[in-house]
């Protein structure tokens, strides 16, 4: 099963996914993290990619095809994967349409995460991430605090904030969001497979909601 996630930045599609993903035994694949390692491994792409990342731009679609080529033939992904942050425009998009075709899989379902526009910077500038990569747990200091400061509940690694969730950003980002990948939701719109949830509230009853979308039983 392929899905797809489609939102905002601080709409919670790293939180749903990560779920979903244990749910479903599907790797979730996130470009936003992906980009990261590439950036703190200091490759190729990670030098090229960090430039972009700090002003809130995208990175050259070329970076993103490669490396979700690579990735999506990989063993992991042969039954199936959740995409998070990739396609992020229409070029992207049809990329992905033909890397698909290639591997003879489809989208099944894809998923438009939706957040009242005014939450969004207060649940980006207040997330904290889990610096364990392997955990990487995202937390939010108002909305999913820690139990103890600044440490990962789940392995009590300490937590960071993302230089790019920093509020000088934060306006930057959603404006490339709204003008590149926004038109995507039309794009899966027309082809009948988008299901919209809605991303505001508990993190349990968007879950819920999720499951049923995707029709996974509990
Ligand atoms: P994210 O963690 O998804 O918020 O992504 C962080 C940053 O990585 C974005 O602001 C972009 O600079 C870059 N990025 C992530 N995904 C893509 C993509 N599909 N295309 C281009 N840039 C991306």
């Amino acid at each position: 099963m392929q899905i797809l996630f489609l939102g905002p930045p601080g709409a919670g599609k790293g939180t749903q996914c990560k779920r979903l993903s244990a749910k479903l035994n599907l790797p979730h694949l996130s470009s936003g993290d992906l980009l990261r390692e590439a950036v703190k491994a200091g490759t190729e792409a990670g030098v090229k990619a960090k430039q972009y990342m700090n002003t809130g731009a995208l990175v050259p679609d070329d970076v993103l095809i490669a490396m979700f080529k690579e990735k999506l033939q990989t063993p992991e992904c042969a039954k199936g994967f959740i995409l998070d942050g990739f396609p992020r425009n229409l070029a992207q998009a049809e990329a992905l349409d033909s890397l698909l075709s290639e591997l003879k899989k489809n989208l099944g379902i894809v998923i438009n995460l939706a957040v009242d526009e005014n939450l969004l910077t207060e649940r980006i500038t207040g997330r904290r991430i889990c610096s364990n990569k392997t955990c990487n747990t995202p937390f939010h200091l108002k909305f999913a605090a820690p139990k103890q400061a600044d440490t990962c509940d789940c392995c009590g690694s300490s937590l960071y904030q993302r230089d790019d969730d920093k509020e000088t950003l934060v306006a930057e980002r959603l404006k490339t969001y709204h003008a590149q990948t926004q038109p995507l939701i039309d794009y899966y719109g027309k082809r009948g497979i988008l299901k919209t949830v809605n991303g505001d509230g508990a993190q349990d009853d968007i879950y819920a909601e999720l499951q049923k979308a995707v029709q996974v039983t509990a």
